[in-house]
């Protein structure tokens, strides 16, 4: 399955005029085509899996831009400390603890989301909206988080047609993003909304994202 560099295109102007970041999806993927979206200018790429992750780091350009996006456990955390530009799916505050332990190993100050339950799903990782509240209170208050920078927050919505039950689910998130930036003067850099994919980006970014994360769209679906 080829890159769809037409797609590609179409998408990223559509998203630069709003403003808003385009996370590459290449999980499963080959390095071959994400080093056709390389070639055309994008930097942004996520990845869902550790190994694989530390495997496509070590042969691609340095200048890109990775972005762990799966559930991600504590023991692996050292493996990608030194390069991630961006972990979206911090699902605790243990595991911030340990982000910010192993980014002081390495003097590193590591880019986080907390990653908030909205689906309906049982599935699903992440914090509730009350948890995900207290979470980032922890951070703000506390100054001892020196090795993490709470960027933001991400998360995803039901797997369904149900249009006005996903742009609830994205708006529950949209709020929240903007009660903890009002709640918290120290909170400068917490600007990222990750949420919308393939199937329901439009969506939400009319709900207020700042970054989505496009896989099958570009790359062709995953076997
Ligand atoms: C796989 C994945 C995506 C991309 O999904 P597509 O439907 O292929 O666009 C986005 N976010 C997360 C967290 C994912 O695991």
């Amino acid at each position: 399955m080829a890159v769809d560099l037409l797609a590609y295109q179409q998408l990223k102007s559509a998203l630069d005029t709003k403003g808003t970041t385009l996370i590459a999806v290449s999980k499963t993927k080959p390095i071959e085509d994400i080093q056709v979206l390389y070639d055309a200018g994008h930097r942004d790429f996520g990845e869902n899996y550790v190994q694989e992750l530390v495997q496509k780091e070590s042969v691609l350009p340095k200048d890109i831009r990775w972005h762990f996006i799966g559930h991600l456990q504590s023991n692996k955390v050292k493996m990608i400390a030194p390069f991630a530009h961006l972990i979206h799916g911090v699902d605790s505050i243990k595991l911030l603890e340990v982000i910010d332990k192993e980014g002081r190993k390495i003097n590193r100050k590591i880019n986080c989301l907390l990653q908030v339950h909205i689906a309906k799903e049982e599935t699903k990782f992440g914090l509730d909206l009350e948890e995900a509240k207290q979470a980032a209170t922890t951070y703000f208050n506390e100054n001892k988080y020196t090795h993490v920078e709470l960027c933001g927050l991400m998360g995803m919505a039901s797997f369904s047609d149900d249009q006005q039950l996903v742009e609830s689910e994205f708006k529950s998130l949209k709020q929240l993003f903007d009660d903890i930036k009002l709640a918290h003067k120290n909170a400068a850099q917490f600007n990222i909304l990750s949420m919308g994919m393939s199937g329901d980006y439009l969506l939400a970014i009319e709900s207020g994202s700042t970054m989505v994360r496009v896989g099958s769209l570009l790359f062709g679906k995953r076997s």
